[in-house]
């Protein structure tokens, strides 16, 4: 039982995305580790810390963030993390936006186990990525960060055109998502394995939702390649440096980053 998502509209894969999401929400953070076998945490980790939040120059600068398709929380905890305890920088700003309540739901309730000074540096925002609201204003922002998210967009050259709009010239666009491991034919052939029949199977076992997980692994591989996203943020307006993309374990994810000039 698969979606068969090659045929339905714009509309409907916003709806079957939403229903997904609403889905999972409570066993979310669960499944990651489940799936990923934890793997998801150091690639977070390392998303977060090459961004290195709160490094401004000067020193404690205010830094305007905004995390799209934010879910549960993880990579704006992570941000806050190293803005305050690595950079003491208490005047970093993170904004949580997703179009799912339920899941916004979920990491309001996570953030009320964070510090007092981190609490109040967070919010929250129900947004869908490619019509962002008017109250995130043009050239607003420093960072743009969205992570596991963009592969579930229905039109994702338009939310890179929103990304674009609301980073200030020099702010940066960055990217963490599931990619291609089509450099290492071994590492594929087992991850593939993986994905098609183990995470569909967790997913039933763990949270009783074999078709929202099943349509996660689908989604992963209709995304486009390294090279072709990469031009796809560089169609939008952004500038690359190098290769414009760093590949996590194999390519099993990537970070794609992008400078507005
Ligand atoms: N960034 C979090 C993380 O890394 O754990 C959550 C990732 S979760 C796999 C994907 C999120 O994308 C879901 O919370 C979903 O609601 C959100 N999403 C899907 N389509 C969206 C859209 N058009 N605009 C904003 N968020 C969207």
């Amino acid at each position: 039982t698969h979606f068969g998502y090659e045929t339905v509209t714009e509309a409907e894969k916003q709806q079957r995305v939403a229903g997904v999401f609403h889905n999972v929400a409570d066993s979310y953070d669960k499944m990651n580790d489940f799936m990923s076998l934890g793997i998801h945490r150091l690639w977070k980790d390392h998303f977060v810390s090459s961004l290195n939040p709160g490094a401004t120059n000067p020193p404690g600068s205010p830094q305007r963030i905004l995390d799209v398709a934010g879910g549960t929380g993880d990579i704006a905890f992570r941000m806050l993390r190293q803005a305050h305890n690595h950079n003491a920088n208490a005047n970093v700003h993170v904004t949580i936006s997703d179009i799912n309540p339920s899941m916004l739901a979920v990491g309001r309730q996570r953030s009320l186990d964070l510090p007092a000074s981190h609490q109040s540096a967070l919010s929250f925002l129900e947004a869908n990525a490619e019509i962002l609201p008017s109250s995130i204003k043009d050239n607003s922002l420093d960072l743009y960060t969205v992570a596991f998210g963009i592969r579930n967009f229905s039109n994702i050259p338009a939310a890179l055109r929103e990304a674009h709009r609301v980073l200030k010239p020099g702010g940066v666009f960055a990217c963490l998502e599931f990619s291609k491991v089509d450099k290492y034919p071994l590492l594929n052939a087992i991850y593939k394995q993986w994905s098609f029949s183990a995470i569909p199977l967790i997913g039933q076992l763990v949270a009783a939702d074999r078709d929202s997980y099943q349509y996660l692994v689908e989604s992963i591989e209709r995304f486009p390649s390294q090279e072709a996203f990469r031009d796809m943020i560089v169609d939008a307006g952004f500038a690359v440096a190098g290769d414009g993309y760093e590949d996590l374990t194999g390519g099993i994810a990537a970070i794609h980053k992008g400078i507005k000039p």
